[in-house]
């Protein structure tokens, strides 16, 4: 083991693989497009399959799916786990998913080239479509949508084609749920999708949790009327309603005690023209915390005081839930691993949430979950110029290694 806490990884061979992969689905301005079930997605599955079984793993593919590579352990107890995505947004970077699924694969490489085996299996797993509809991470938490008309793709494509495509069955996706005895622990490496770890110049982010959910969509209706003759005390004004319900909502996230963030990204009007009063506002909210209780709070808190402000607008305000993801938090001990690998290696780290949603959310519902970020240069991701160095993909492949030697003493 001290052979392998002196080595590390072999950064040279991972930051070659994620350029080897960007090629695949490379776009003129430096960037990738390899949506999920696309021939690009395909090719790369291939290739990052060929890869794992390279590093010593048998692969198979699930219902969902998943590609799922294991490398044995001296026992045969639960994996340790860890993987990401490799689909992108239609016009993504080169390290957003990649980064956390060829790190996982170069910790492999690493064991089976120094002939080590850890006491568990290790799992490396590349989930399906997690840029949309986030069916392969949820279908091992038993948490898909039994329609399969939800998964439709916008091309018209049934999601039973596309599961075919990849490997997977739809009429088998129940078989894809994972149970806590068969993955003791899974760990996430990921680039940062926000710009903390720039502002406080740490190397490592330790994730506490991944922020819970939900979206809200509202409906304003007052009365359109003439904007000439209608007199100001007489009106149903349904945008000075919503407009004061936008300042609302925003207020709240400014204000409340909480971590949470609180956006109106989408507003509809009508009818819409200069010179009536408005009659009807669509409004969409989206409402982000780590904690449900605040986030629970924050919406008894909104609703009465739309209540008010419909009351004082003589409009009337209905209020839709939409989406509702509960948040998930990392478990202490993996977090502890992290910080404990990052003294050890000399690696400044900081404690953070991470705001956006990732596979890991699903796993942690059903086991142990933990994740590493690393700097995605100016916070920016989901876009062509995503950067993170190759010193600081090694880095976080290091702190992966690391965490898992010391979740291999830690889980039976
Ligand atoms: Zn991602």
């Amino acid at each position: 083991m001290t052979l392998i806490l002196t080595l590390g990884v072999n950064g040279a061979r991972l930051n070659s693989s994620i350029t080897q992969l960007a090629q695949i689905g490379k776009l003129p301005g430096g960037g990738v497009c390899r949506v999920a079930f696309t021939k690009e997605d395909l090719l790369a599955r291939l290739l990052v399959e060929s890869w794992m079984v390279e590093a010593g793993m048998t692969v198979r593919i699930d219902a969902a799916g998943n590609m799922i590579g294991r490398y044995p352990g001296k026992g045969e107890g639960g994996a340790l786990a860890t993987g990401s995505h490799i689909d992108t947004v239609p016009v993504g970077g080169h390290y957003d998913g990649v980064l956390g699924v060829l790190a996982g694969i170069e910790v492999v490489r690493l064991l089976y080239e120094n002939n080590v085996r850890l006491e568990h299996p290790i799992e490396i797993i590349v989930f399906t479509d997690e840029e949309n509809s986030v069916i392969g991470c949820k279908a091992m938490a038993g948490n898909t949508v039994s329609d399969a008309e939800y998964y439709r793709r916008s091309d018209g494509t049934s999601i039973e084609t596309c599961l075919a495509q990849i490997g997977g069955d739809w009429s088998k996706i129940a078989q894809a749920k994972r149970h806590p005895q068969e993955i003791a622990a899974f760990v996430e490496l990921h680039v940062e999708q926000g710009g903390v770890l720039e502002s406080t110049g740490d190397e490592i982010g330790i994730v506490q949790g991944i922020v819970g959910q939900y979206r809200y969509a509202v409906t304003v209706t007052g009365r359109p009327n003439h904007a000439g003759s209608t007199p100001m005390h007489a009106r149903k004004d349904a945008l000075v309603a919503a407009a004061q319900m936008v300042l609302a909502v925003n207020k709240l996230g400014v204000e409340a005690a909480g971590e949470q963030v609180a956006t109106v990204g989408y507003l509809n009007l009508s009818p819409n023209a200069t010179n009536i009063v408005p009659g009807k506002v669509d409004f969409k909210i989206d409402l982000r915390d780590i904690s449900q209780t605040n986030l629970e709070e924050l919406l008894v808190k909104m609703k009465e005081e739309f209540r008010a402000i419909a009351l004082a607008t003589k409009t009337e305000v209905e209020m839709t839930e939409m989406l509702h993801v509960l948040p998930t938090l990392a478990a202490p001990k993996i977090q502890n691993a992290i910080a404990e690998v990052c003294q050890e290696l000399g690696l400044s780290s900081t404690y953070l949430i991470s705001r956006a949603g990732h596979d890991a959310q699903e796993i942690g519902r059903f086991t142990d979950m933990g994740m590493i970020f690393v700097t995605s240069r100016g916070g920016i991701s989901h876009a062509e110029d995503e950067y993170t160095s190759p010193e600081q993909c090694t880095q976080g492949a290091n702190a992966l290694l690391q965490t898992f030697l010391k979740l291999d003493r830690l889980y039976s």
